[in-house]
């Protein structure tokens, strides 16, 4: 187990590979918004809950660290949410509370391998949110965005 961590911000551009490379978006949020979280954790994947402002709170699965397969020069934050959205929410605020750790930071022989195990973590991350030790964490105050 990790220890809780909550972070948030406006929703804002990131390469644009998320979707279109992967078939997977992936919110990026202001990077100085969450400099001791890049610091504090190990790069790998973790999970957790997000709250979206108007739209209300979901299960999430992200990275922290540098994206291997794509060589990233920075570190960054980016999570998945676990649901369809309709279409883009640039510009709303994103709250996130990560409260477990799935794996760490690897990187993949090919792009299929990655997608596969993106998918793979997905799942992991939806399970272990239905566990009473990660549940709770779904009524965090700080993901109740109300202004
Ligand atoms: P970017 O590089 O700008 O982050 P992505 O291709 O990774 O672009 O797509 C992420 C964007 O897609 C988010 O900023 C958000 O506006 C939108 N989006 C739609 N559905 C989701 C989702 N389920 N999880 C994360 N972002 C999503
Ligand atoms: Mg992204």
């Amino acid at each position: 187990p990790i220890e809780p961590c909550y972070i948030g911000g406006p929703v804002v551009k990131g390469f644009g590979r998320g979707s279109k490379i992967l078939g997977i978006p992936t919110a990026n949020l202001p990077a100085e918004n969450f400099s001791s979280v890049l610091s504090e954790h190990t790069s790998g994947v973790y999970f957790g809950w997000a709250g979206l402002s108007s739209q209300g709170i979901f299960k999430m699965v992200m990275s922290i660290g540098w994206n291997p397969y794509f060589d990233n020069a920075e570190k960054t934050v980016e999570p998945w949410l676990l649901h369809d959205f309709g279409e883009d929410f640039y510009g709303e605020e994103l709250r996130l509370a990560i409260v477990g750790y799935i794996r760490p930071e690897a990187n993949f022989p090919t792009l299929e391998s990655l997608i596969a195990r993106i998918h793979e973590d997905g799942r992991i991350a939806e399970r272990a949110l239905d566990l009473p030790i990660y549940a709770g964490y779904k009524d965090s105050p700080y993901l109740k965005i109300s202004c």
